[in-house]
């Protein structure tokens, strides 16, 4: 287990992956801190739960009017630590949290109200029955530098609306995009001891799950993801995994291919293809494969890849000179089993140190890492098929399954497809867009994760439900004790009333259990 000395000797450094410029340099929470933090958030979560929804709204809705005046500077700060073109840094973070705020401000209400369970049974005719659903307590958050704004942002304004209290533990790499997030909601008014984000490495995210948290929202790499389970296992707590993805998206033969290469080559280049749904698999009908690789390479070819902040740019750096390396890696392992690089396949220098040429691939095939791990960067191998069942195959041939994409002219053909995808989202005649809207649950099967985020179900990740049974006459119910020969025979008969077919069986079924009700009870 990590100790104080280990995580506070570390510091953690921001750096512009586009230049290499140092943002700022921040010590790492030490797990005294971590477990303080929570510790403050346990004593302050009844406050927040008992101040109400509607006050925990107009909170939010102050958030959303402060992120909506500082959009620019947001968007700005984004693209520096990330990356990322400021055009994605608008849409993708601040655009996806300000739609997210909206989301939760109207549905809030209808999720947190009691619900009636009503009973069917006759013997549970005098009961009334409903669910409440309340806070879990501490929410920790674990997130990732790909989004680094619009993943902590969402997981936390659904925790603080349901009356949680939140601990964050940002990406290492994405400290200061957190840290504006932070400073937007204390702004609105949420109490600093409500939200604690609490810098580090991966230490201080273990740190968290090892301290009193309730829950966990994990997203992340898939290998992270399992040693965090481990560690939640150990203590039973519930968690929600959004891990990696290698997507596949499909052209059918009577898809239009102008459309569906476009959608590849933003699909795959988007965030320099550092999203969980980007493209990593494009399988396309071979009666139309020609065209397509061609359409592909064209496009991808007046793609301007520069600094986020240059408005021109449409693909940025990665985020990382070991990201660069397993993108590298994975060419290099597919050209030496004989794929052919169509466009791009090497770094680009004259840029930075972090920058790939976006790339598009051919003649790869199943052995090749391209094609079963995360690649996580601006990479689009396509590959041919022949027939629909064909291409069913090869989607779901992959531990991975948290989105993928249908092209066709024929939506109910699509959506006949979409049904045999194993994957948690799939999309007709459109892809990625769909963490965009807050409506929709987000998360995956198999290595993908487990849980899900958005949406009203993502929501009900935030809130336990309790069922609440009330009886309207407090007396001693038929079925307790004793027992004994007679009401073992006035049960049978009981049942026979309830469940059999013949209106005979029934009659005599309840004539016979009719005795249970005047039986002396304990
Ligand atoms: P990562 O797994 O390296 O790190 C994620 C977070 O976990 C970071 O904050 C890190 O500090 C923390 N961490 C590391 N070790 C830890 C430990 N032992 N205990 C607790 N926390 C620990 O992932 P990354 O490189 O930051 O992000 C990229 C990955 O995230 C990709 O695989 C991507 O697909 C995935 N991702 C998934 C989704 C989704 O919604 N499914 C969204 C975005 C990114």
């Amino acid at each position: 287990m990590a100790t104080d000395l280990q995580i506070a000797s570390q510091r953690i450094v921001s750096l512009n992956p586009a230049t290499g410029e140092v943002l700022r340099e921040i010590e790492c929470a030490g797990e005294s801190e971590v477990r303080d933090a929570v510790a403050r958030a346990r004593a302050a979560q009844p406050g927040w739960a008992e101040l109400g929804l509607r006050r925990r709204i107009e909170i939010l809705r102050k958030f959303q009017a402060g992120l909506y005046a500082r959009k620019s500077e947001v968007a700005a700060v984004i693209t520096r630590e990330a990356g990322k073109p400021l055009a994605e840094a608008l849409v993708t973070e601040v655009l996806v949290v300000l739609d997210a705020a909206r989301f939760l401000i109207d549905n809030a209400w209808s999720l947190l109200r009691d619900e009636p369970v009503p009973h069917a049974n006759i013997v549970a005719k005098l009961k009334s029955g409903w669910l409440v659903r309340e806070p879990h307590g501490v929410i920790g958050i674990i997130s990732p530098w790909n989004y680094p704004f619009s993943i902590p942002a969402t997981e936390t304004l659904a925790a603080l609306v349901t009356g949680n209290a939140v601990v964050l533990k940002p990406s290492e790499l994405t400290p200061i995009s957190a840290l504006e997030l932070a400073r937007l909601l204390y702004e609105a008014g949420v109490p600093e001891e409500i939200l604690t984000v609490v810098l580090g490495e991966g230490l201080a995210g273990a740190a968290l799950i090892e301290s009193k948290i309730d829950k966990l929202f994990f997203t992340g790499s898939v290998a992270t993801g399992k040693r965090v389970a481990e560690a939640a296992a150990r203590r039973l707590l519930p968690v929600v995994l959004e891990l990696g993805g290698k997507d596949a998206m499909l052209v059918l033969d009577d898809a239009d291919v102008d459309v569906a290469s476009s959608a590849a080559v933003w699909g795959a280049m988007m965030n320099a293809g550092q999203t969980c749904l980007s493209v990593e698999r494009c399988y396309v009908h071979r009666s139309l494969y020609d065209q397509f690789v061609a359409s592909c390479a064209k496009k991808i070819q007046q793609l301007k890849v520069g600094i986020g902040t240059d408005s021109g740019t449409d693909v940025g750096p990665l985020i990382s000179e070991r990201q660069l390396r397993i993108v590298e890696t994975q060419v290099d392992d597919a050209r030496a089993l004989g794929a052919n690089v169509v466009v791009g396949g090497h770094r680009l220098p004259e840029l930075g140190s972090q920058f790939y040429a976006p790339t598009l691939i051919t003649n790869v095939s199943r052995g090749m890492k391209l094609m079963h791990e995360e690649t996580f960067g601006p990479l689009l191998p396509v590959i041919p098929f022949t027939n629909d069942a064909e291409a069913v195959k090869l989607v779901n041939d992959s531990e991975f399954g948290l989105a993928a994409s249908v092209f066709t002219r024929d939506r109910k053909r699509g959506e006949g497809i979409a049904k045999q995808l194993n994957a948690g989202a799939v999309m007709i005649n459109d892809l990625l867009s769909c963490f965009a809207m807050p409506e929709a649950p987000h998360g995956g099967t198999g290595a993908s994760g487990i849980g899900r985020t958005h949406g009203l179900m993502g929501m009900r990740e935030m809130v336990c439900p309790k069922y609440i049974d009330s009886d309207m006459l407090a007396i001693k119910k038929v079925w307790w004790y004793p027992y004994g020969e007679a009401f073992t025979r006035q049960m049978s008969a009981f049942v026979e009333m309830l469940f059999a077919r013949s209106a005979a069986r029934k009659m005599s079924g309840s004539l016979k259990s009719a005795a249970s009700l005047w039986r002396k009870k304990l």
